[in-house]
């Protein structure tokens, strides 16, 4: 399975708009795809698809459970956890865990030599099968409210996705959703708008693909609407845009009523095709 990441630097550049049209193209040629959301804390690439929900999975993590009564408030299991998710306060016989801060990585358990810790199973949140009869599939992460990371949720999104070529539908920003995110990935595609935010967005996204050794390219959207910092960055760094989206009003009404963009707007369709068949010459053994 090859697997494509469309990443922003920041919400709101059109990362899913190009995620769920370039599905789309792929669908279209036959090719045996599955578009993951794993934008876990909002995930919405399912509604541009008129999908069938087949099954949803919880995904569950172990986090600990304190016994004051054999506690002994000795803090060690406080010590243990790298995140701050345990608090002891043995003046005020004081034993707590934070479980929106705990990974459930059970070092606190090993910790404990008084038999005070035991685990039980947290709810993160679900991961849900999408598909039709075309041959759409799509899997979505969906966080729980109140749950402080998404990445377990979309990681265990990720694990579920079996098909030819996978686009991931990454999280916004460049923190660890996105890391975990691209980590999973061959190949990252970056959305930017050609605005000065937009250029301090990219660059950061850069600098953690240029770290990671992740092979990546550009598509700015919108373009026409701002200036060419962009375009003078990615030119001065050898960065390559494999595509620009121009600016078209009828395009971003299409987008906010949900429906999917190359879908009856033929300059579109070709400029996503023209994208498919960049990628998969990248790939090597799709063919389109
Ligand atoms: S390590 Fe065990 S005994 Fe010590 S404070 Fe933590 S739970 Fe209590
Ligand atoms: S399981 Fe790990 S993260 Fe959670 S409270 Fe224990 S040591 Fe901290």
């Amino acid at each position: 399975m090859f697997k494509i990441a469309v990443a922003s630097g920041k919400g709101g550049t059109g990362k899913t708009f190009v995620s769920t049209n370039l599905y789309q193209t792929f669908i279209e040629y036959g090719i045996n795809a599955v578009l993951t959301d794993c934008d876990a804390e909002e995930p919405n690439a399912a509604s541009f698809f008129k999908t069938e929900l087949i099954e949803s999975k919880q995904v569950t993590q172990k986090v600990p459970q304190i016994d004051s009564s054999k506690c002994l408030f000795c803090g060690k299991c406080q010590d243990w956890c790298a995140y701050n998710a345990i608090l002891i306060i043995k003046e005020r016989g004081l034993s707590r865990v934070m479980e929106e801060l705990c990974h459930g990585c059970g070092a606190c358990s090993v910790a404990c030599e008084n038999g005070a810790i035991t685990e039980k199973e947290m709810l993160l949140g679900e991961v849900i099968n999408f598909s039709d009869n075309s041959g759409c599939k799509i899997v979505e992460g969906r966080l729980k409210v109140g749950v402080y990371t998404p990445v377990p949720v979309l990681k265990r999104a990720i694990n579920s996705t079996y098909a030819d070529l996978a686009i991931f539908d990454s999280p916004p920003g460049t923190s660890c959703p996105f890391i975990h995110t691209v980590n999973a990935s061959d190949y990252v595609i970056l959305v930017t708008e050609p605005t000065p935010f937009g250029l301090n967005d990219l660059k950061l996204s850069v600098e953690i693909l240029q770290k990671m050794g992740r092979p990546f390219s550009v598509i700015i959207n919108r373009a026409g609407l701002g200036n060419r910092v962009v375009h003078d960055y990615l030119k001065r760094e050898n960065i390559e845009l494999i595509m620009e989206i121009p600016f078209d009003k009828e395009i971003a009404s299409a987008y906010s009523k949900g429906k999917l963009a190359v879908s009856g707007r033929p300059l579109l369709a070709a400029k996503f095709s023209s994208l498919a068949r960049k990628l998969t010459d990248k790939i090597g053994g799709i063919a389109l």
